[in-house]
Parts: structure tokens; C-alpha cells; sequence
């Protein structure tokens, strides 16, 4: 079962890279598996899916130690700075944090990863609909965060991440994802140090598509691969 969702969701992703000229070797899928059971990474994992996404630093440190060690993983959640040591310690494991939004959590990750001798790829998060509920650096704060996180050897910022607004018709998040992409291009345009713009973690199981017809590199898709969560019975 979850196989052919999983199908259902690289058609998808192909036939929206066609439609649009992209090649989708350019899009990555996230599976994201946060609160779902190890066999269940187990089966998207035998589909040939090496990228999971997970929220929670206890769960995703449980997951890396019992699932194979071939596997990228990826901290899509909000991350608390007292947890970063954590991971870190399995900086090996761990492909990307799509989550930071201050300097202090940079600063954090900074001093973790060099305790571990290693550098860490991160995205900046961005709250590009300015949502109350929601993490992320505003969209005019970005440029500066990134250039002052730049300076932090123990970091390599990768791109941009964000999650649009929760929307009934996916379409309206379409505004969204084109204004992260002219923010991409436009840092890029600067030409910073230890900064690149390669990646656009963007799209979820509700609005992919139109985040890989924005230019979305990364979708993060959890239901429509793994169904519904159960926040209770995790
Ligand atoms: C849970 C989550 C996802 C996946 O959401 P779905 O709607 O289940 O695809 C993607 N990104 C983030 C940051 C998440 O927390």
C-alpha cells in the first residue's frame, strides 16, 4: 500500500517536471516519516528512498540508530538549541537541518558541529506568509541572517526552506513559493561566502507540485506517502 503511494507520488513529481521542462533528477523527494513506525521506513526505504524527513530530535536519533546506515536523514522540525548536540553526534547520518531561523541556533550548530569536527549543511528557514503559528526568519530578515551565519565555519548554508500556509486550494500557494524563489536568486545574485543557493526545500503532500513548478530542488512529503498521522499513538 504504501508502495503504490509512494508510485502515485513520483508520477506526480515527473509529469510536473515534464509539464514545466524541468528534468526531475532536479526535485528530491523527502519522505517525511515523523511518528510513523520503523517498518513503515522499512518499506518506502525497499522502494529504493534514501531521503527521510523527521521533526523530532528524539525520534530522528532513535530512527538513525536503528535504521540502515545508507540512509540521508533529514531534521525538517523546529529545532530547540539544547537538543542540537544530539545531533550532531550523528552529523554522519544526518544529510541536511532545513530549520534554522536565528543566529543563535546557527551559533549552536556552529559550536556542535566543530565539537565534532565536521561541517553541517543547512537551510534557512523563511515564514514567507508571516504566520503567526509559524518558525522561520521573515522574508526581509532574510539577507541578513544568512550573511551573518556565513561567517560560521562550522556551517555550510545550502538554500532555503519553507512551508507554505495550510490552504484548501493549493494554487494560492503558488505567490508563495515564486517570492522564495526570487529570494533565492536574489541572495545567490550576491555572491557570499559559504553560501549557496543550490536548494529549495519547498512543497508538501498538499501543494508540491506547484512548489516544483515554482522551482521547488526539495519536496517534503509525508501523507501522501505514508497516510494520516496519529500525533497520540506515535
Ligand atoms: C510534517 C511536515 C511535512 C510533511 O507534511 P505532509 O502534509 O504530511 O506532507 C513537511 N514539512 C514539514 C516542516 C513538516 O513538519
Amino acid at each position: 500500500m504504501l508502495a503504490e503511494n509512494l508510485k502515485t507520488v513520483q508520477k506526480n513529481i515527473a509529469e510536473t517536471c515534464k509539464r514545466v521542462g524541468r528534468d526531475p533528477s532536479e526535485v528530491t523527494l523527502v519522505a517525511v516519516s515523523k511518528t510513523k513506525p520503523e517498518s513503515d521506513i522499512q518499506e518506502i526505504y525497499g522502494q529504493g528512498i534514501r531521503d527521510f524527513g523527521e521533526n523530532y530530535v528524539q525520534e530522528l536519533v532513535e530512527k538513525i540508530d536503528h535504521m540502515p546506515n545508507d540512509i540521508r536523514w533529514h531534521m525538517i522540525g523546529h529545532l530547540q538549541r539544547n537538543k542540537v548536540k544530539y545531533l550532531a553526534r550523528k552529523a554522519a547520518s544526518i544529510a541536511l537541518i532545513h530549520s534554522v531561523d536565528t543566529y543563535r541556533l546557527a551559533e549552536e550548530i556552529n559550536i556542535q558541529a566543530k565539537k565534532n569536527k565536521t561541517v553541517i549543511d543547512i537551510l534557512v528557514e523563511v515564514n514567507i506568509a508571516d504566520e503567526g503559528s509559524k518558525f522561520g526568519t521573515s522574508k526581509e530578515d532574510a539577507l541578513t541572517l544568512i550573511q551573518d551565519i556565513a561567517s560560521l565555519d562550522g556551517i555550510h548554508i545550502r538554500g532555503l526552506m519553507t512551508s507554505a500556509p495550510n490552504v484548501k486550494n493549493a494554487e494560492e500557494n503558488r505567490t508563495y513559493f515564486r517570492a522564495i524563489k526570487a529570494l533565492a536568486v536574489d541572495i545567490n545574485s550576491r555572491n557570499i561566502d559559504n553560501v549557496e543557493m543550490d536548494i529549495l526545500s519547498m512543497g508538501m503532500t498538499n501543494d508540491y507540485q506547484i512548489a516544483i513548478e515554482e522551482g521547488a530542488t526539495m519536496v517534503r512529503v509525508g501523507t501522501a506517502i505514508f497516510g494520516a498521522r496519529n500525533y497520540q499513538k506515535k
